[in-house]
């Protein structure tokens, strides 16, 4: 199974609308499952019109870790206070008080108590599911609890997910989170390739360049979208200028259009939404099958 990493150092360029709709044009001719992997703010599931009632089963996971100690163990030494990092120990008549939204599970203070006061235990911090959509293919999903971290493991899970419930899928269509953190990481892990949309404007041009330098961290072959090309020509021009330089193909350059948005209200792909665009995937599609 090949895989397609959908990418963008900033959010709010058209990613998962890029990826929706590719999928479906990908899914014409090849076996694909979906993978949403923006654990954070997933929405790639309302592209094709699902609803989290329409997802087949949600696992709880546990991937994530938090201190607890022992009130009865302490002996108020407060060793585990001054090494926590993250500040999230607070001293309450001397005994450390876990904050468990500041607790990132890393275990510094387990190994600097003198009296093995301080266990490690499991927070369920997602669910992951899967569900069938209308299109007729296979799309796995997660939602991170309010406040939960350890959303690069669950990015894992959702592949995983994707991966056991379709199998024999010939493409894999990744939908990342924005930025350059922990779940793009864990989303851009292991594909084959990877497609980065930016927008003309200074902070699109700024975080696409980071999402290459994550990109080509892991040596992945790489492409650019600009979406909204023309709403500003000139910066425009300057991400094509640096592609150039930096031998990046741009597969697609696409016009700022309304029915984006109009096709999202929906809960459309815009490819559904407007037939005009079945003739650009086809082409996205096939740039991004070359590479
Ligand atoms: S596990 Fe790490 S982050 Fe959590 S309280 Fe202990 S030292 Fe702090
Ligand atoms: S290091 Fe152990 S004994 Fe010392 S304050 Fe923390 S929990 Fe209590």
């Amino acid at each position: 199974m090949k895989k397609i990493v959908i990418l963008s150092g900033k959010g709010g360029v058209g990613k998962s609308s890029i990826s929706a709709s590719l999928a479906v044009s990908m899914a014409k001719d090849k076996k694909i499952v979906c993978a949403d992997c923006d654990v954070d703010a997933s929405n790639l599931s309302l592209l094709f019109g699902l609803k989290t009632e329409d997802y087949e089963e949600w696992k709880t996971l546990s991937t994530d870790k938090r201190a607890v100690v022992d009130e009865k163990k302490c002996i108020k030494c407060g060793k585990c206070i001054e090494t926590c990092y993250f500040k999230a120990m607070k001293p309450v008549e001397g005994i450390p008080k876990v904050d468990e939204f500041g607790c990132e599970g890393c275990g510094a203070c387990k190994l600097v108590c003198p009296v093995g006061a301080i266990t490690l235990v499991d927070v369920e911090n997602a669910s992951v599911g899967y569900a069938k959509t209308k299109q007729g293919f296979m799309i796995a999903s997660a939602q991170l609890r309010p406040g939960a971290s350890g959303s690069g493991k669950i990015v894992f899970e959702v592949k995983k997910k994707a991966t056991t419930k379709e199998p024999e899928a010939d493409i894999m269509i990744i939908d990342s989170a924005a930025g350059i953190g922990c779940p793009v990481i864990a989303s851009v892990t292991g594909s084959d390739a990877a497609i980065i949309v930016t927008e003309p404007t200074p902070s699109g041009y700024s975080d696409m360049k980071r999402a290459l330098a994550v990109v080509d961290h892991f040596k992945i072959k790489r492409s650019i979208i600009i979406n909204k090309s023309d709403l500003n020509e000139e910066m425009s021009h300057k991400i094509e200028q640096f592609c150039k330089e930096k031998d990046i193909p741009i597969i697609q350059k696409i016009p700022f259009d309304k029915a984006f948005v109009k096709a999202m209200t929906e809960m459309k792909p815009i490819i559904e939404y407007e037939k005009r665009y079945e003739k650009i995937f086809e082409e996205i599609k096939k740039r991004i099958l070359e590479l």
